[in-house]
C-alpha cells in the first residue's frame, strides 16, 4: 500500500533530525513545515514564508533532496507551499544532482495558484440541506488568542474580538471591523477570533476567506454559471471573516454580491468580521453603500507595540520554540525595530539563523550587524537597480545587457556579481532578485551567489574586484 504525506515526511523527519547538529535547528527550520499531500511522488510541504522557503533551499537542500528520495524513490519531487498573507504560491523543486549546473534552464518552476485559488479551499459550494455540514474554515492553528500578545497598542481590538467570540453575532460589533497598517496582527487576530469561536461553539460554520480568494471564487462562479451556489454557500456561513477587504476595490462584481452575502448574514444573526489596511471611511473605489455598512458595527484599530510590549511579543516566540535569549538582545532588538510586528518576527529569525549557520553566539554586536542590514537599511538600502548599474560600470558593460539571454563570460560573470550584491546588500528575495536581473528563477540567483563566494575564496584577482565593487556600491 502507498504511504501517505504524513507518514513520509515524518519517516523524513527522523533521517532529517538525525543529520543535523542540533535539535535547535530542527525546532526552526523543520518543526514549522507541514505536509500537505503526495501526488504521483510529488510531495508538497507547506513552510511559512518565502523567506522560510529560499533559507531551506540555501542550506538543506541536499538533506532534503537525499531524504526524500529515500523515502519516495528517485524521481521524487518536492513541492513548497508558501503561506502568504492572502495568497499562496507552489513552488517545485526536483531535487536532481545537477540542478545548478544547468541552473541556466530553469528547473524550478513556480506555479502561481492564484489563478487556481480554490484549489486549498476544496469544494465550497456545498449545497446546504444536510444537517451537518462540514467546511474547512481555513484557520490557522498558531494564530490564537494565547499567542497574540496583548498590550495598549491592540486593547480594544483584542478585548471586542474576544467578546464576539463568546457571542458570535449578538453584540453590536458587528461587523467587526480591524483596520492597521502592514504586519501589526489584522490576520492574526481575526484568526483568532475564528479560533476562538470555534472552540465556544463547534457547531457554527467559521470560514475565513482573504479578500482575493473571494474575489477568485466569484468570478469562476460566474464564468461557470454557479454564482446561486456562490451565494448559497456564502449564506450558510455563521462567521465570514473576510481578511484584507481593501483587495475588493474597483471590483463591482464582487462589491454587489458582498452586499448581498452581507446582508443576508446580518439580517439572520450571523457574525462578519473584515480586516482592512485603512478605516472604511477612507476606503477607495468602493460603492458608498458597501462603505456605509461596514460603518454599522465597531471599527478597531492595531497599532505598533510599545517597547514592552513587543519584549513580551519576542519572548514569547521564543518560549513557544523553547529557544533562550539573553534579555539584553531582546531588548536591543525590541527597541531598534519600530516598524511592525512582522518586520520584529523576521529580525528574530534572521539574528537566530545567523548565529546558527556561522556557528556564531548570539551577541549584541551581532544583533547589531544584522538590524544594520535588515532592518535599518530600509532608510538608505541601496536598491537592485544602483547594483547593477555600479558593476556593469565597472567592466565597462553596458547595462541593458543585464537582460539579454547571452552566454558571453563577461556578461554572465557582471551578472552574477550583480546579484551576489543585490543578495548581499538587499532583503529581497531570491526570486525578485532573480526576476530583475535577466529573468532568472531563485536557483540562478542562489547558484550564482554560491559562485561569487567560491571564486572569492580561490581567485586572488578576483577578490579584489568583489571587494573594490562592495565599496564602490556602499559609497
Ligand atoms: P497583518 O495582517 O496586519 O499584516 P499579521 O497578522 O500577519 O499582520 O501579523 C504579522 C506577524 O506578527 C504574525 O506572525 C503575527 O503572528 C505577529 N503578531 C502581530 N501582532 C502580534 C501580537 N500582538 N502578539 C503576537 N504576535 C503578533
Ligand atoms: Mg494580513
Amino acid at each position: 500500500m502507498q504511504k501517505g504525506h504524513e507518514e513520509v515526511w515524518n519517516n523524513c523527519l527522523q533521517i532529517i533530525k538525525d543529520n543535523l547538529a542540533n535539535e535547535f535547528l530542527y525546532k526552526t527550520w523543520f518543526e514549522p513545515i507541514r505536509p500537505l499531500k503526495l501526488e504521483s511522488k510529488v510531495l508538497t510541504i507547506q513552510v511559512p514564508s518565502q523567506y522560510f522557503c529560499e533559507f531551506l533551499e540555501e542550506h538543506y537542500v541536499n538533506l532534503l533532496k537525499k531524504t526524500i528520495r529515500r523515502e519516495i524513490g528517485q524521481s521524487a519531487m518536492l513541492q513548497y507551499s508558501i503561506v502568504l498573507d492572502s495568497q499562496s504560491q507552489y513552488s517545485t523543486i526536483q531535487p536532481s544532482e545537477d540542478k545548478y549546473a544547468t541552473s541556466n534552464n530553469p528547473v524550478n518552476v513556480p506555479i502561481n495558484i492564484n489563478s487556481n485559488p480554490t484549489k486549498d479551499f476544496p469544494n465550497p459550494f456545498i449545497l446546504p440541506g444536510l444537517k451537518k455540514i462540514k467546511i474547512n474554515s481555513q484557520l490557522n492553528e498558531a494564530l490564537s488568542f494565547d499567542n497574540f500578545v496583548e498590550g495598549e497598542c491592540n486593547r480594544l481590538a483584542r478585548s471586542a474580538g474576544y467578546a464576539v467570540a463568546q457571542n458570535p453575532g449578538k453584540t453590536s460589533f458587528n461587523p467587526f471591523f480591524i483596520y492597521s497598517g502592514v504586519g501589526l496582527g489584522k490576520t492574526h487576530l481575526a484568526h483568532a477570533i475564528g479560533l476562538e469561536t470555534k472552540k465556544n461553539f463547534p457547531d457554527k460554520i467559521v470560514l475565513y476567506v482573504s479578500a482575493e480568494q473571494f474575489v477568485h471564487q466569484y468570478t469562476d462562479s460566474c464564468k461557470n454559471n454557479t454564482r446561486n451556489d456562490f451565494l448559497q454557500f456564502y449564506q450558510m456561513i455563521d462567521l465570514l471573516i473576510i481578511d484584507d477587504i481593501q483587495f475588493f476595490a474597483k471590483k463591482t462584481g464582487t462589491q454587489d454580491v458582498f452586499f448581498q452575502v452581507f446582508n443576508s448574514l446580518h439580517s439572520t444573526g450571523k457574525q462578519i468580521i473584515i480586516t482592512s489596511d485603512k478605516t472604511p471611511a477612507e476606503l477607495c473605489d468602493f460603492e458608498q453603500r458597501v462603505i456605509s455598512r461596514l460603518k454599522w458595527g465597531l471599527s478597531a484599530d492595531l497599532q505598533l507595540p510599545d517597547s514592552q510590549t513587543k519584549i513580551k511579543i519576542l519572548e514569547s516566540k521564543l518560549y513557544k520554540d523553547g529557544i533562550e535569549m539573553p534579555d539584553d538582545i531582546i531588548e536591543y532588538l525590541a527597541y531598534n525595530i519600530n516598524t511592525s510586528v512582522r518586520e520584529l518576527e523576521g529580525a528574530l529569525i534572521s539574528l537566530l539563523a545567523q548565529s546558527s549557520f556561522n556557528k556564531k553566539i548570539i551577541t549584541i554586536d551581532l544583533a547589531r550587524e544584522m538590524i544594520d542590514k535588515f532592518v535599518r537599511s530600509n532608510v538608505r538600502e541601496v536598491s537592485i537597480e544602483y547594483i547593477q548599474k555600479v558593476v556593469f560600470d565597472y567592466f565597462n558593460l553596458p547595462i541593458a545587457k543585464i537582460q539579454s539571454s547571452t552566454r558571453k563570460r563577461e556578461i554572465v560573470q557582471a551578472r552574477q556579481l550583480a546579484m551576489y550584491f543585490s543578495k548581499k546588500l538587499t532583503k529581497n528575495s531570491l526570486a525578485i532578485i532573480g526576476s530583475k536581473c535577466g529573468n532568472k528563477d531563485h536557483a540562478t540567483v542562489l547558484h550564482a551567489c554560491k559562485a561569487v563566494t567560491n571564486l572569492y575564496n580561490t581567485d586572488k584577482k578576483y577578490k579584489t574586484w568583489v571587494d573594490d565593487l562592495e565599496k564602490r556600491i556602499a559609497n
